[in-house]
């Protein structure tokens, strides 16, 4: 039996925190928040989308850096164990659209109801109040000290085991404030580039005046440098002050970042208004459309097929008059209104800050983790788990099956 010490009372923590406890450890967590979950609470838009019922080897796909680096922990708890998990311990659980698996109560807070009893059922000391200053290695063991409740006395305590499962820099209101990365750091570890991912983009063409603007099935493409199609998508997005943003723009994010991250060229960005239509079923439609309004100007002639915001833009991109009547539009320039209307380019020069950012990209190098017990190559003993870890996914649930994953087996591992 050892005596653990988990850091982070998040997802990746709690669920090592139980595992490390149900290998009959004894187990101390120490939480900086005033309560357990506060990230999980806010997930899924307060319904805290848990896992996705994919089938298993289909999350690989959905991890957008070092998959690899996680088949043990994905073997040893994948996506069907984790709702079995949370099924054994009281929490019903529903498969919605893109198979998301969701709380049947549409209630984050179950989640955390239900880990917080199942972390008393293990006997798992949890204290809150508590933030981690340093790990410090001793000798086999290592050293945590952190300032414990309200009133902030300073505390060293001995461990066998310490799991860090600090998470990364999002959201930092939650508490994840990457002190994760610098207790990494004392001990060797590298910690590679950081980026705010999943997150909404900003664009050099400046659409503030569209800000609040939604449109829905519409497709977007990315192009790498070469041309070739990486990322191709239909959905929901959204325009904002600074760029756009929605569920599509969300997952398309994780590529700029990766690219960001080092420096590298980021992909081209095409939004396809029509998904639904070719570039001559849509040319045939504006025509019969036109037909309907030929004494009308250009400008105002396109109501039909988009919203009335839009219409400056696009007619602005195609280049032709907008004070030209239907009647005298050529061809080729309507022609190149339905091009317009196919494949606008937006180029992406950023990203959204880490306060509006689902994850962090980058965290911990994986290349100095042992992927079966997430324990550290470089000080025996000391672990790590969940997003603190160069690891991340596309929304739909990922993100935090990986934070299951990694912690049950940074829990399991220790004995
Ligand atoms: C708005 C939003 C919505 C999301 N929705 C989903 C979703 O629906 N599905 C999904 O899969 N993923 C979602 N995610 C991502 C997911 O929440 C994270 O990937 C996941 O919570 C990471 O878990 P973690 O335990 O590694 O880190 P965290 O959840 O960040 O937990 C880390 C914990 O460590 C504590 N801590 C930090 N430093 C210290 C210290 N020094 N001492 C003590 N404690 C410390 C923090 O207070 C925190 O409680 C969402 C994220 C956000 C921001």
């Amino acid at each position: 039996m050892s005596h653990v010490i988990v850091i982070g009372g998040g997802a990746a923590g709690m669920m090592a925190a139980i595992a490390a406890a149900k290998n009959g450890n004894s187990v101390k967590l120490l939480e900086k928040n005033e309560k357990l979950g506060k990230k999980i609470y806010i997930t899924g838009k307060g319904r805290c989308n848990l896992t996705n019922a994919c089938e298993t080897r289909e999350l690989f796909g959905n991890v957008t850096v070092n998959s690899k680096f996680l088949h043990s922990a994905f073997e040893g708890f994948d996506n069907e164990e984790t709702i079995r998990f949370f099924n054994s311990i009281g929490l019903k659980t529903k498969v919605e659209r893109g198979q998301r698996v969701f709380p049947e109560s549409d209630k984050s807070s179950d989640v955390i109801s239900v880990l917080k009893e199942e972390l008393r059922r293990q006997n798992v000391a949890v204290l809150l109040n508590s933030e981690v200053q340093s790990v410090e290695a001793s000798g086999e063991k290592h050293l945590v000290t952190y300032l414990s409740g309200t009133e902030n006395r300073k505390k060293t305590e001995e461990c066998d085991a310490c799991i860090v499962a600090t998470g990364g820099l999002s959201y930092p209101s939650t508490g994840s404030t990457g002190d994760g990365y610098r207790f990494a750091k004392y001990f060797g570890h590298t910690v590679t580039p950081l980026i705010p991912s999943l997150v909404a983009l900003v664009t050099r063409e400046d659409v503030s005046d569209i800000a609040g603007l939604a449109l829905k099935n519409v497709s977007i493409t990315l192009e790498n440098e070469k041309g070739k199609t990486i990322y191709k998508e239909t959905g929901e997005m959204l325009f904002t002050h600074t760029g756009i943003s929605g569920p599509l723009i969300l997952s398309a994010s994780s590529y700029f970042a990766e690219a960001l991250r080092y420096e590298k060229p980021v992909p081209r960005l095409f939004l396809d208004l029509k998904p639904g239509m070719s570039l001559d079923e849509l040319d045939s439609r504006i025509r019969k459309d036109f037909e309907k309004e030929l004494n009308k100007d250009f400008g105002n002639s396109l109501d039909m097929l988009l919203p009335k915001s839009l219409i400056p833009k696009i007619v602005a991109l195609s280049g032709t008059d907008p004070s030209k009547k239907v009647n005298s539009v050529t061809k080729e320039e309507r022609r190149k209104l339905a091009e317009t209307l196919k494949r606008t380019e937006f180029h992406i020069t950023g990203t959204g800050g880490y306060p509006e950012a689902v994850i962090t990209k980058g965290g911990i190098n994986v290349k100095e983790i042992d992927p079966k017990t997430m324990g550290s190559k470089l000080s025996p003993g000391l672990y790590f788990a969940g997003e603190v870890l160069d690891v991340d996914a596309f929304t739909g649930g990922f993100n935090l099956q990986i934070a299951w994953s990694t912690g049950y087996a940074a829990g399991q591992a220790i004995h």
